[in-house]
């Protein structure tokens, strides 16, 4: 475990043009360890006027082309440094992940491996061949180029606080884009040591700057400023709506990945014991503070209560405790206020009818008192029109429903406002594919949940959002695309008279 009294309150400041600051009005923000409640930083608490140099600064090391002026392959070199530097300090960012999101130690080793691998990825990426030519009429050759958008706003949540950042900070940066970006004010640790480490690379100043703050003041400020370019964020669907109407003011580029109600689609005659594993990693890894969990499970009639049966007994052996513990299966939640948000929630599927099965409480037993811990809970028999259904909770809370035949499984999983992710355990491959290929999201997995790769585009359809993360699509989100067309015989056009 780690030893709370080894680590000392941590002193987090902003990183703007290369300086680490107080906020111009000097006032900082507790940060908290979900597990015990304990404060384990103060992070300095931005303000307009922080947002504001911050992004002076980006915009000045934008023009003055220091970063997007280098050959892609110094730029690669740059990205590879920093992966080498997350893989050296893995062991110490996880522990530190762990004791501010929560998340056990092993889900945070796996962030932190990937998020070296992003890095690695765009590295790659940047230096293949670009751009296109066009056989056009003679004289004319026309080319096009991808250019970098300029500013970048990066917005991220709490819930993968160290994979989120990286998810922006890695694309942007490879298509030679200057940043301001702010970490989620619950989680803000890892976020700094990122920072960290990419000044440690020697990364030229003002490319990136980071401010600490509460969405309504310094996101907002990203959002609506003009100098501002682009605004990449990930959050829920409320906040995003609300960038996408800020950021129209001035027209910026958004990439907005929310989030999801997704549905794990469940046939008789599925592995049952791979769709019961899956079902239960689906909705339960990281609390259910997963964008793409599987919150909704939908099972065929013919294996129903013998889901229901074997899905209990299973979850009711997952360890809950702190995250440092290696034993530790499932994390508290990020904070006070969103545990009440999600016991709020459970206390609605009871009043709407829902056959609670298991789990349903505050957990305060083995010294989780001091934290936010909620039980692995399943509601059953849930029907469409309820709001545990509809609503996402962001928590460890499933709600079960069941289904006739393959129609009914379709027309349930996409009603809904979100279409982010989603999943179908079955043998039968044909089925497989034409269940997917009906699902309106843009994440799906057929026997599996929850994996994905810097290979492949992650978003959503419908309200989860617009553009992608990741892939060749993510570095799109970063970039202009311009069009040249140059004359071969420099001649006067001729179509006024002379
Ligand atoms: P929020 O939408 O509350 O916040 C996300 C970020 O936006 C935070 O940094 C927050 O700041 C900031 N923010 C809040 N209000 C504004 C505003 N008015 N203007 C600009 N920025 C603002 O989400 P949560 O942090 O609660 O994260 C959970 C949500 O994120 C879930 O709905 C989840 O589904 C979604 N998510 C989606 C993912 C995806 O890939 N689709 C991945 C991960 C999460 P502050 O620091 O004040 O909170």
């Amino acid at each position: 475990m780690l030893e709370m009294q080894a680590v000392k309150t941590l002193d987090l400041k902003m990183y703007i043009n290369g300086e680490w600051t107080n906020s111009s009005d000097n006032k900082t923000r507790e940060v908290f360890n979900p597990a015990t409640g304990e404060v384990i930083a103060y992070a300095a608490e931005g303000t307009v006027e922080d947002a504001r140099a911050a992004i002076a600064a980006a915009k000045e090391a934008f023009e003055s082309g220091v970063w997007s002026d280098l050959p892609t392959v110094e730029r690669a070199a740059y990205l590879l440094k920093i992966a080498d530097k997350i893989d050296e300090k893995a062991e110490e960012l996880a522990a530190l992940e762990t004791m501010n999101n929560g998340k056990p130690l092993r889900e945070a080793g796996f962030d932190m491996g990937d998020a070296a691998a992003c890095f690695r990825y765009y590295a790659g990426m940047i230096t293949q061949p670009d751009g296109e030519t066009y056989h056009v009429a003679d004289p004319m050759q026309a080319m096009v180029v991808r250019e970098p958008a300029g500013v970048c706003g990066l917005i991220v949540p709490w819930n993968f606080p160290m994979l989120m950042s990286v998810w922006k900070i890695a694309p942007a940066l490879a298509a030679g884009n200057t940043v301001v970006f702010k970490p989620s004010e619950v989680t803000p640790v890892t976020p700094t040591k990122l920072i960290e480490i990419i000044e440690e690379a020697g990364v030229p100043k003002g490319v990136i700057n980071m401010v600490h703050g509460a969405g309504p003041v310094v996101g907002n400020e990203i959002a609506s400023h003009k100098d501002v370019d682009m605004v990449s964020f990930t959050g829920g669907t409320k906040t995003g709506k609300h960038i996408m109407k800020t950021a129209a003011d001035t027209m910026k580029k958004v990439s907005l990945e929310l989030g999801g109600k997704s549905p794990n689609i469940i046939f008789a005659d599925a592995d049952f014991e791979v769709a019961v594993d899956y079902a239960l990693f689906g909705i339960y890894c990281g609390s259910g503070q997963v964008c793409s969990a599987g919150s909704r499970i939908l099972v065929e009639e013919s294996i129903y209560d013998k889901f229901i049966e074997r899905f209990t007994e299973r979850a009711k052996q997952i360890q809950v405790g702190n995250g440092a513990d290696p034993e530790t299966e499932m994390g508290p939640l990020v904070s006070q206020q969103h545990m009440e948000k999600v016991l709020s929630y459970i206390e609605i599927g009871k009043e709407e009818g829902a056959r609670l099965l298991f789990g349903g409480e505050r957990l305060t037993e083995n010294g989780m008192d001091k934290g936010f811990f909620v039980a692995p809970t399943a509601f059953a028999d849930t029907t469409q029109e309820m709001r545990i259904v509809q609503e996402e909770i962001f928590g460890p809370v499933v709600a079960i429903q069941k289904f006739k035949d393959e129609a009914e499984a379709i027309r349930l999983a996409n009603d809904t406002d979100y279409g982010l992710a989603g999943a179908v355990f079955t043998i039968d491959g044909a089925k497989a594919l034409r269940v997917i290929k009906k699902l309106r999201a843009g994440i799906t997995w057929i026997n599996s949940y929850h994996p994905t790769y810097n290979e492949a585009p992650w978003g959503g359809y419908k309200q989860s959002g617009i553009g992608r993360s990741l892939g060749t699509y993510g570095l799109d989100e970063f970039q202009e695309i311009k069009q040249i067309n140059i004359n071969l015989e420099v001649e006067p056009v001729g179509w006024f008279k002379n």
